[in-house]
């Protein structure tokens, strides 16, 4: 790349107004050091995409347009996840490359120059990976660990402790433009892009005020759809596990009937027959969620419905 990569932060907000102001200042002057090193050209801006906040967060953006002409913003109709309003801003953002990071800037601003060193050395994803998990509830850090290992387990492809603190270049983009799914769980898909990969690692920081957007139900929801969207081995899990407890039971049927033929006699307990019954019940229920899970997901998809809807720009 001869000349400097025109660049695009994305940054979805879900009621930041606490950490807004603060986020746009420390933007500006990294955009003022990267501009004036030389690392990125002066059409870069930020994009702040509004996933349909309930404070004065969409108000902020407004305030940051007019201060600087550098900051815009997207809002969406309403909240539709992090995922979504992050592809909001990756497929509408023009620029040669996109930068997507939190609004609370808890990833470290500081290796942003390394990214770009690779992208200029021909990467076309950088992913930033978090070295360690001080900030943290260990809670978070235990579930997060669990997690990776399952994914791992299912086959699922994700780079472990990567969130969305990703630089992405136009190919790349362009690429992620072809994945239609209403689904989408970027950390599978993005690594499935190909291209030449490279990592930055870093230190997370705690947030600097607000408090977490990610609810457990919410962060529940991410971990299952990664799982569902990549993996059809629960499927098959549940197959091979219906598999063995028929060919258990078919023994045992046999069983009974040879006591009762040869040794006349020994009628099975009470407990035998409960037990299998709760077994057998719970284990079918088990199945029929899990295929419920993934016929879900085709009836959303089928229905192509949008995966945001823009109100408005700035
Ligand atoms: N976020 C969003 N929509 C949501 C929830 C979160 O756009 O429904 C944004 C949020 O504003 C933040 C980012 O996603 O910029 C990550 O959220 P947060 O920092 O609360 O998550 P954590 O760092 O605790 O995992
Ligand atoms: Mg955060």
């Amino acid at each position: 790349m001869t000349q400097l990569p025109r660049l695009t932060f994305v940054i979805p907000c879900y009621n930041e107004q606490e950490v807004l102001p603060e986020t746009t200042r420390r933007l500006q002057a990294l955009l003022d050091e990267l501009t004036k090193t030389g690392k990125i050209a002066t059409e870069s801006r930020v994009t702040y995409v509004d996933d349909g906040s309930r404070d004065s967060t969409w108000g902020l953006i407004e305030q940051a347009h007019r201060q600087d002409g550098r900051f815009h913003g997207i809002k969406l109709s309403r909240n539709r996840g992090h995922q979504n309003a992050l592809m909001a801003g990756l497929m509408t953002e023009p620029g040669d490359a996109i930068l997507s990071i939190d609004a609370d800037l808890q990833d470290d601003l500081t290796v942003i120059p390394a990214m770009l060193d690779h992208l200029t050395g021909g990467a076309q994803i950088v992913f930033g990976v978090r070295d360690k998990r001080e900030s943290d509830t260990p809670f978070k850090r235990v579930t997060a660990q669990l997690y990776y290992r399952i994914l791992g387990m299912l086959g699922v492809e994700v780079i472990p402790d990567h969130a969305d603190f990703r630089l992405m270049g136009r190919a790349a983009l362009d690429a992620l433009k072809q994945y239609n799914e209403v689904n989408l769980y970027l950390r599978g898909v993005i690594p499935q892009l190909g291209f030449k990969t490279a990592k930055v690692f870093y230190a997370r920081q705690a947030r600097f005020a607000g408090e977490t957007k990610y609810t457990f139900k919410k962060m529940l929801g991410l971990a299952v759809d990664g799982v569902t969207s990549f993996s059809a081995m629960p499927l098959h899990f549940i197959t091979f596990a219906g598999l063995t407890v028929s060919l258990i039971a078919f023994g045992l049927g046999l069983w009974t009937i040879i006591q009762k033929l040869f040794f006349g006699g020994a009628v099975p307990g009470w407990a035998s027959t409960i037990v299998s019954i709760y077994l057998l019940g719970g284990l079918q229920l088990m199945a029929l969620g899990i295929i419920g899970n993934y016929l879900a997901k085709i009836y959303a998809e089928t229905k192509r419905r949008p995966r945001f809807i823009i109100e408005k720009c700035l």
